[in-house]
């Protein structure tokens, strides 16, 4: 079913949704925007996967990459912060 409110966003959209997105300061609008354009990019997708790592490490979080369900990629970015 089409849904009027939600729009195709490309990656650079994603991009600058992605971090009001963790932050759940975007509107419901730009949310089903990108997550409609989560469901077809896993680049994003991985990107707010590590966002939220991120944020979770920022806020005093211990993390234990060993144990997480991401990507190889991924825990290397979080091992090198
Ligand atoms: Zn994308």
């Amino acid at each position: 079913m089409k849904n009027e409110k939600t729009k195709d966003i490309d990656c650079r959209e994603a991009l600058k949704l992605i971090s009001a997105y963790v932050d759940k300061q975007d509107g419901e609008d730009d949310r089903q925007s990108l997550e409609k354009h989560l469901n077809s990019c896993q680049h994003c997708f991985e990107r707010v996967e590590f966002e939220k790592l991120l944020k979770n490490r920022l806020g005093g979080l211990k993390l234990d990459t060993s144990t997480m369900k991401v990507s190889p990629k991924i825990k290397r970015l979080l091992e090198d912060l």
